[in-house]
């Protein structure tokens, strides 16, 4: 097996959606689903191009309110390239007899290729070769070759290249009922007479996009002429080529296509730019080149090596492909965050969520560049997020649990069990601990990065306005003499509010009380960090009484967090008043009961009366703190909180969860890493099947899972490579367990390269050449030095 192809043989209808999601191609910037170019949406084929941050509003009349969606928006289709021997019809693989069909994606260089031979109805053979990219040099730029070769037939070919901007929102079937049609087209028509122009407009964000495409026909390296005409139809601007194609020969067909918007910077007009773009840019071959010298640096970067089961390696290298599809170096200064399933599908209408978390590991490990931009998205919608926090009554600021343009809160009022054909009150935007999310992912920022100047001007001021949110929701409770968080919803979205209540909301959610502290002690660690010119400008600025620090240290001294059972953390209050749920008599009667929610809901029950959960929400805390400063937080709580109990919440916890959620499985697999080996190996096989298989039965289709894709790189960089940055220095606690019998990895930390090679129990580690001074690194808890340039092998 190459382990960097992700190979289909045969065509298969059912599957194409799921094809397409996972043969997606883009740069940072846009991306465009791998559909064939000759298809239209259908049941079958959804080509969708979407672009990072084009979003747009539309309301919709559903159960008699309206409803307003913004949507990550489907883009003019560039794709559409077909043809038509003479007396025959447009191709179309479904109306064709299939002689052969292999596509494969080529991970290395960022190559869709196509490679099928078919018969039409009148008994001519065909064989079809395409190759396909949207590169990752020059962002605005994408292209198809297409040969067509004739086996028996001889006569006119006609191919139709087209910019269709008729396309609407139509990649979600739950999503039907809502409006769809985000685009009017302001003008179209030909450039010269290879190329044509398309200029659309979102309706209600006013984004202007033009796509401008150039198609040309080659044979033999020459320039084939051919009769070409342009034609328009509504919201279609098209070209059709017509040649002569002999019985042996190969045609090869170019379509290049520039796409850029009015939001891009160092343009005149975005047509404009389209077309001066595509005036200039060379062949397929050309592209292809810069293309597959822009991914080999990246790979340089990212890239993981790994020896262990069949398939690790090749999925492993297809998640870092699609994490860098979506986010790039092309995403820095783009004022974009990281939608949840990519820029692959509609699935949560290209929202952004706590899932970041998941991901900036990733990124920031290699280029944390592009975590400093991911960020400063964030640092923009900060006056969005304390408007939020002042309307619901609270001080600070309150980011949205789904952002999408201007920060403001996206969360859909209402959801579609698509089993029960009932609409919902959707109370998800109670997961007020996104909050936690993003101080989280400053803080980890910050320790990989130790980028001074980015603490000082946006960091430091999202951590405060944060910290003063949590100190300003939690309320004194004179009874127990603690402080408590009440009306909010934990990462288990299965448990919105309790049973029979009228209202959303949970009160003292252990994962978001314990965070809580954690981010309020961050905030008072900042203000230390700070030299006291910025620290003095900050108090100035946010009006910060010393009253109000004095009260964030009695909260971090004084958080409630419940318990049951002798130990078991309570995920929230009440819930051990909660029915034991039959987990047994579920999967017998359905099979997979990962969406426990619908089911419930369809029988008329609801999730909120049982002890499960849809992902894991207490073992959050051991994922991503450190198990040591899990216990000095519950110690400075004045609870006790041991490894024995440890064990006991995790074992208690794993027993109650149906992983509804991808990011579930990664969870629970790194908190296992290090007590149950074998169980950790379980976990991590069937997180890494997440998209690949689409274990959801259907999920992938509509956009990948960024967060567990992620989520996985992170287990072999954390568990695996035992990588932690948040010490002194960068430390290395490798736990190998069964079946990773090799990895190699790069990465840098506080402007230093590090390599890493680990093959059965040895590690060895090389810092880059730079600077004279030896570096410290932590290998199994003691520090070493390495010499610039050098290497250190140890033995583990
Ligand atoms: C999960 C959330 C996640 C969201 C987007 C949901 O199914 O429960 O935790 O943020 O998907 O990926």
């Amino acid at each position: 097996m190459n382990e960097w192809i992700l190979q289909y043989d045969g065509f298969d209808p059912d599957q194409e959606r799921l094809r397409e999601a996972l043969c997606t191609l883009g740069n940072g910037y846009f991306a465009t689903r791998g559909a064939a170019e000759e298809a239209t949406a259908s049941a079958i084929h959804y080509p969708a191009t979407y672009l990072a941050g084009g979003f747009n509003r539309l309301t919709t009349d559903i159960a008699g309110r309206p409803i307003v969606n913004e949507d990550l928006v489907n883009f003019p289709n560039w794709l559409h390239l077909t043809f038509q021997p003479e007396g025959g019809e447009w191709f179309n693989l479904l109306a064709v007899e299939i002689l052969s069909y292999r596509q494969e994606l080529h991970l290395k260089i960022g190559l869709l290729i196509r490679n099928f031979r078919f018969r039409d109805k009148q008994g001519n053979e065909f064989t079809i070769s395409s190759r396909r990219l949207v590169h990752m040099g020059n962002p605005h730029l994408a292209a198809i070759e297409t040969s067509i070769t004739s086996e028996n037939w001889s006569g006119k070919m006609r191919v139709k290249s087209e910019l269709d901007g008729s396309v609407i929102n139509a990649g979600v079937e739950r999503y039907k009922h809502l409006n769809s049609k985000h685009l009017e087209t302001l003008s179209m028509g030909n450039v010269n007479d290879d190329a044509v122009h398309l200029l659309v407009r979102t309706t209600q964000s006013h984004l202007e996009v033009a796509q401008t495409a150039r198609t040309q026909l080659f044979y033999q390296g020459q320039r084939l002429t051919a009769e070409t005409h342009v034609y328009e139809k509504k919201e279609i601007i098209g070209q059709e080529l017509e040649f002569d194609l002999e019985k042996g020969r190969t045609v090869k067909v170019e379509k290049i296509v520039a796409l850029y918007t009015c939001r891009d910077s160092a343009i005149s007009e975005c047509s404009l730019a389209a077309r001066e773009a595509i005036s200039r840019c060379g062949r397929f071959q050309d592209l292809l080149e810069s293309h597959t010298r822009a991914w080999h640096s990246l790979w340089r970067r990212y890239d993981v090596e790994v020896r262990t089961h069949d398939q690790a390696q090749l999925v492993l290298r297809l998640h870092i492909f699609h994490l860098l599809q979506t986010i790039s170096p092309h995403t820095i200064g783009l004022n974009v965050g990281v939608p949840a399933r990519g820029l692959h599908g509609e699935a949560y209408r290209g929202h952004i969520f706590w899932d970041e978390m998941f991901m900036f590991f990733f990124y920031t490990l290699r280029i944390p560049e592009v975590t400093r931009s991911l960020l400063l998205y964030r640092y923009r919608r900060l006056d969005a997020a304390r408007i939020s926090a002042k309307e619901a009554g609270y001080e600070g600021a309150m980011y949205p649990w789904q952002s999408g343009s201007d920060g403001t809160e996206e969360t859909q009022k209402v959801h579609l069990n698509p089993i029960s054909g009932r609409w919902i009150d959707d109370h998800s935007h109670l997961q007020r601990h996104v909050n936690i999310a993003i101080v989280y992912n400053v803080w980890q920022y910050f320790q990989a990065s130790w980028d001074m100047e980015f603490m000082g001007y946006y960091g430091a001021e999202m951590i405060l306005e944060v910290a003063r949110f949590w100190a300003s929701i939690s309320t004194y409770n004179k009874k127990t003499k603690r402080y408590e968080i009440k009306g909010v919803m934990g990462p288990d979205e299965y448990h919105d509010k309790y049973p029979n209540a009228e209202k959303g909301g949970l009160n003292n959610n252990a994962y978001t009380n314990v965070m809580a502290v954690w981010v309020i002690e961050r905030a008072i660690e900042v203000l230390d960090l700070l030299d006291e010119e910025r620290r003095s400008e900050l108090f100035e600025e946010l009006d910060l009484k010393k009253e109000e620090i004095q009260r964030w240290k009695e909260i971090t001294r004084k958080m409630t967090v419940i318990f049951h059972d002798d130990g078991i953390i309570s995920q929230f209050e009440g819930y051990d008043q909660l029915e034991e749920f039959d987990w047994d008599r579920y999967r017998k009667k359905y099979g997979n009961i990962e969406r426990l929610d619908r089911i419930l809901e369809a029988e008329g029950d609801t999730p909120n009366r049982y002890k499960l959960s849809k992902q894991a929400d207490v073992l959050m805390l051991f994922y991503l703190l450190p198990i040591k400063e899990v216990q000095r937080l519950f110690q400075q709580l004045g609870y006790t909180f041991d490894d024995t109990t440890f064990r006991k919440n995790v074992d208690y916890y794993m027993e109650r969860t149906s992983h509804g959620s991808t990011l579930s499985r990664v969870v629970h697999a790194f908190v296992l890493a290090h007590i149950d080996p074998p169980r950790f190996w379980a976990f991590f096989t069937e997180a890494l099947k997440s998209d690949i298989a689409d274990i959801q039965g259907g999920t992938t289709k509509e956009g990948i899972h960024l967060g567990a894709m992620a989520g996985i790189d992170d287990l072999v960089l954390g568990c695996y490579a035992g990588i932690e940055t948040w010490g002194k220095h960068i430390s290395f606690n490798p736990v190998l367990p069964g079946g990773m019998q090799k990895l190699h990895l790069r990465l840098r930390y506080r402007g230093r390269w590090f390599e890493l090679d680990m093959i059965k129990g040895r590690l060895r580690l090389s810092v880059d050449k730079d600077g004279t001074e030896p570096v410290p690194v932590s290998v199994k808890g003691k520090t070493y030095h390495i010499q610039p340039g050098h290497s250190q092998n140890f033995k583990l």
